[in-house]
């Protein structure tokens, strides 16, 4: 499938304006990812993506989309990364980031621990909650920028990554078309949590054949995130902030 993989990445890729990163490095690592997903997904729940055509640009431009926007050597964390989006493309295309890949399911965070090891990538991983995670010393604003895509909504996910932020560092999730009622829905935790500035950025997703929207949030992180948050998830989710 190697060639046909090869001439979808670079027609996806440089449609996207991800031309920057279409190299034979590159190509080789996702193609090799693409092969173990798809492998991998016979035996357990990785992606509802199961083609080049769809997972080329709904996974990995998509993810490639935000990789220009991280600051260089970053050290990152990826909140609920399922089955390693965006850490692994990430971790393909930025290999000056440290990440932590972060998910309360174990199995996943197991698979792609073993999948960028393969791949020869450096991903920390950690199975857990990250409103949990945030009650330790070695995860409360511990890091440069947090990522998330598909998680949560935007008030949830500012509970459950602000306090892994450090100050002076941002909160970045990835929407789709929603992302702009999320945005105006958020802007009260924000402040609560120890936020500033929050920005929307609306772009087009472009596909083998057609464009989804998709839309970024930022937030930065301005000044501590008072002890009594993250709250229980529980609480979160019945009484968003
Ligand atoms: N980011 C991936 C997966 C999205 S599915 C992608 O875009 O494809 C959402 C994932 O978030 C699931 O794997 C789920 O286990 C995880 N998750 C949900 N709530 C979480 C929490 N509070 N802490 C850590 N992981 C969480």
């Amino acid at each position: 499938m190697t060639n046909q993989f090869e001439t979808l990445f670079r027609e996806i890729f440089h449609k996207n304006g991800l031309d920057a990163y279409i190299n034979e490095k590159t190509i080789r690592l996702f193609s090799d990812l693409t092969d173990r997903m798809i492998e991998t997904n016979r035996v357990m729940n990785i992606t509802a993506l199961t083609t080049p055509e769809k997972i080329i640009p709904l996974h990995y431009a998509d993810c490639a989309l935000i990789a220009g926007r991280i600051p260089e050597n970053a050290r990152v964390a990826d909140v609920g990364c399922g089955g390693g989006f965006p850490t692994l493309p990430l971790a393909i295309l930025r290999p000056d980031l440290t990440i932590t890949a972060i998910d309360s399911t174990e199995k996943k965070v197991r698979y792609v621990a073993e999948t960028a090891n393969i791949l020869g990538l450096s991903v920390r991983s950690c199975a857990g909650r990250a409103e949990e995670l945030a009650g330790q010393p070695d995860f409360r604003e511990k890091f440069d920028l947090v990522v998330s895509r598909a998680v949560a909504r935007q008030n949830i996910l500012n509970e459950l990554c602000l306090p892994l932020v450090k100050v002076g560092g941002q909160l970045l999730t990835m929407k789709g078309a929603g992302g702009e009622e999320e945005y105006q829905e958020a802007m009260n935790s924000v402040h609560l949590l120890g936020g500033g500035e929050t920005r929307l950025y609306s772009y087009t997703l472009y596909l083998s054949d057609g464009e989804e929207k998709r839309t970024v949030i930022t937030v930065k992180k301005e000044t501590p995130t008072e002890a009594k948050y993250p709250r229980p998830f529980g609480k979160i989710k019945k009484n968003p902030l």
